[in-house]
């Protein structure tokens, strides 16, 4: 199998996070995460590692808004060049906002750094630092290379991306996301053929979903802790099947909290019929590991045997997967469980 995966995610390191209730937490979203992967596809003979090819920025254009990209290029910059006590000591402090912008009121700030960033941010977890929008477009390139690949071979791939990027809108980045890599790759395919986007992290895909909604020759679907009581809170509700061209072309499969091996593969179940009702010639697959039993983030039950189930069904619509890693916070297990999944597939 081929994994499309670069070193360039090292420099996007956020020294904190500020986490539920106004806790500052280190970033959970690590490069930690990618070694616990690295060190497990090593140890097989079928993963062949390859540096993502430069698809330039038109694709990610296509997806994302120009101001929300140009605000991620340069946030950074601009505050180091507005605070001297920032400039000096950069390595102990990421850009965050202090004001969000309701976007039931739709004006933009185009001056402000502080106004663009509550604007074009969604919560504290999505950290800028020095090295973000060069990690988030390599990211993005590592999911459209991989997209690439398995168009051209009719083979799944593994696109092992980090940062992540299914709770990135248009217009927002949130969640640990910045660009969102399966809407990209997904987007860049649907102008070839048909394709349909899978989102198994534990969280809702509210990214893709936004990015998609209108739209009635992607269907989305995504399999999650019900926002109700979980992240990202506003959107995922059972409710929300897309509008205008797109109503009936996303799913939500909002699930309790305690969710273990048998609930989950009773969802993933309908959600692979629906899928196989519109047939796609691709199916991109937002990958997080956040299901299984014991992650930080998580509140569900899935084990490995769960994700070996997972990976056997999936893999069993014989549709040519592009494979993107999301989210995955138990670090220790991590390689181990991905591994599970991907065996499916090679
Ligand atoms: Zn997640």
């Amino acid at each position: 199998m081929k994994i499309f995966y670069s070193e360039q995610h090292r420099n996007h390191y956020p020294p904190y996070e500020v986490f539920d209730g106004g806790k500052r937490v280190p970033y959970f979203e690590n490069p930690d995460r990618m070694d616990r992967i690295l060190t497990a596809l090593k140890t097989k003979e079928w993963g062949e590692f390859r540096l993502p090819q430069d698809f330039g920025l038109d694709p990610i254009r296509a997806i994302h808004d120009e101001g929300y990209l140009k605000f991620l290029a340069s946030a950074w910059t601009e505050w180091l060049a507005m605070d001297p006590e920032i400039a000096a000591t950069p390595e102990r402090h990421a850009f965050l906002p202090a004001t969000f912008a309701l976007r039931r009121k739709t004006n933009r700030p185009t001056s402000s750094l502080h106004g663009r960033g509550g604007y074009y941010m969604m919560d504290l977890s999505a950290c800028i630092v020095a090295g973000t929008y060069q990690s988030a477009l390599t990211s993005a390139h590592c999911a459209l290379s991989a997209a690439d690949f398995t168009y051209n071979s009719k083979q799944s791939s593994f696109a092992l991306c980090r940062p992540p990027g299914h709770h990135a809108g248009r217009d927002y980045a949130g969640g640990y996301c910045f660009i969102n890599n399966a809407a990209v790759a997904a987007n860049w395919l649907s102008a070839k053929a048909k394709v349909a986007i899978l989102d198994i992290d534990y969280h809702g895909g509210n990214g893709t979903q936004d990015i998609f909604y209108e739209r009635g020759d992607v269907l989305t679907i995504s399999i999650h802790g019900d926002p109700d009581y979980e992240y990202p809170h506003y959107t995922g509700f059972a409710d929300e099947t897309g509008a205008g061209a797109g109503l009936g072309f996303h799913r939500n499969f909002p699930l309790p909290a305690g969710t273990g091996n048998e609930g989950y593969l009773a969802a993933l179940d309908e959600a692979l019929g629906l899928i196989r009702k519109v047939s796609p010639d691709f199916l991109v697959l937002s990958t997080g590991m956040d299901t299984f039993d014991g992650d930080p983030l998580g509140k569900f039950h899935v084990t490995r045997e769960g994700f070996q189930e997972i990976g056997q069904r999936i893999s069993g619509l014989r549709t040519p997967t592009v494979i993107v890693m999301e989210g995955g916070y138990a670090n220790a297990a991590l390689g181990e469980n991905i591994l599970t999944l991907l065996e499916n597939f090679k």
